[in-house]
């Protein structure tokens, strides 16, 4: 059933421990499992997506999230006729090295390692975690995930330079990655450009006209909805349109990545990583649509003088607390004060801090900074 150009688990370079078959499951649908099985999916439920939880029980979290973007990439792999354990399990790892407090929180991350020299990127906090800090083996450390999990964690949204990052030589940074990573950067957006705009009508901060005028995805659709729905509630319209507006994401993405695939002459998974670009794309127009609605998003709900607060006290929160154990390493747990001696602490830090739930640091906050 598999296309030529997917990737069959059979082509798998592996795990780094290599371990015996197992009789049911290949090896992509253990990787899912252990995904999901590992802690720091279980944190997502506790992480921020765009709402914190102090506002309502309805908006995603970072888990919700998570599982659409799931939902979404296999009915895209489906249709590809791609890997979809390789799908999934992607989708179910894509944010899971995204630290508390979501954007925000990577942000006074990223800005508290500056000065060390040093940054934060969720990526390679993610593999980071699957490849050490998850430790539920006996016969080795991590969660021993095969190559073409831990390549589409680091590569699924951008490339890496060579040149600037040896320690992932092995991930073949020259090459592009298999279109079963490719399609998650495209199936995120798909997914947080449309539940942004439902939490934001939900929570009252945008208003139907206000999204009609500044995203003219949704208002081709609710226009359609309008004139066949006339006695429908404001509410129903908006989700009728916005369920309308995921479907056109979902399709083009599908037609046109299936139409560039046609075009590039690909054949197997090596073609498509030899290409000097990526295939999965939308075609421009609906591109043009998609940009739109994140810049509408940007402008009227992530950078709302609503949310502004809310980012703030995030921010001030991880930087108060960075600057309180490098200042304190003694308070850090006794396994992060044995790293911090090889490591540093600035690294270790980030990592202890990148780990945490929204509750977990509110708390660590209130305990140490007595506030
Ligand atoms: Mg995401």
């Amino acid at each position: 059933m598999l296309a030529s150009y997917a990737l069959p688990v059979e082509a798998s370079r592996g795990r780094r421990y290599p371990e015996p078959p197992h009789p049911y499951r290949d090896d992509f649908q253990r990787d899912r499992d252990r995904i999901i099985h590992a802690r720091a999916f279980r944190r997502l439920e506790n992480k921020t997506q765009v709402f914190t939880r102090r506002l309502s029980d309805h908006f995603r979290t970072r888990l919700t999230h998570t599982i659409e973007v799931a939902q979404i990439s296999r009915t895209i792999a489906a249709a590809l006729h791609l890997n979809e354990s390789l799908v999934e399990t992607l989708a179910l790892a894509h944010d899971i090295g995204h630290p508390p407090f979501g954007h925000s929180g990577e942000q006074a991350l990223d800005k508290a390692m500056r000065p060390h020299g040093l940054y934060f990127d969720h990526n390679l906090h993610a593999l980071r975690i699957v490849e050490s800090f998850e430790q539920r083996y006996a016969s080795h450390p991590g969660l021993n995930l095969t190559f073409e999990v831990r390549e589409g964690i680091i590569k699924h949204s951008h490339d890496y330079s060579a040149a600037e990052h040896p320690e992932l030589a092995e991930y073949l940074l020259d090459l592009r990655p298999p279109l079963e990573a490719q399609l998650i950067d495209h199936t995120d957006e798909i997914a947080y450009n449309t539940a942004d705009l439902d939490d934001g009508f939900e929570a009252g901060l945008l208003k139907l006209e206000e999204v009609r005028r500044g995203v003219s995805l949704f208002d081709r659709y609710l226009r359609q909805v309008e004139a066949e729905f006339t006695a429908a509630s404001a509410k129903l319209k908006f989700n009728e349109a916005l369920k309308r507006m995921l479907n056109h994401l979902v399709t083009d993405l599908i037609d046109h990545t299936k139409e560039r695939i046609r075009q590039s002459g690909v054949a197997t998974v090596d073609d498509v990583r030899q290409l000097p670009e990526r295939l999965a794309a939308f075609s421009p127009a609906t591109d043009a649509g998609r940009a739109e609605a994140k810049q509408f998003l940007y402008r009227n709900l992530y950078h709302s003088e609503t949310l502004r607060p809310q980012k703030a006290d995030g921010e001030k929160i991880v930087g108060d607390l960075f600057a309180y154990w490098l200042e304190h390493p003694e308070a850090l747990p006794a396994s992060y004060q044995k790293r911090a001696v090889e490591q540093g602490a600035p690294r270790v830090i980030c990592d202890y801090i990148a780990g945490m739930t929204d509750n977990y640091i509110l708390d660590q906050h209130r305990r140490l900074l007595k506030r």
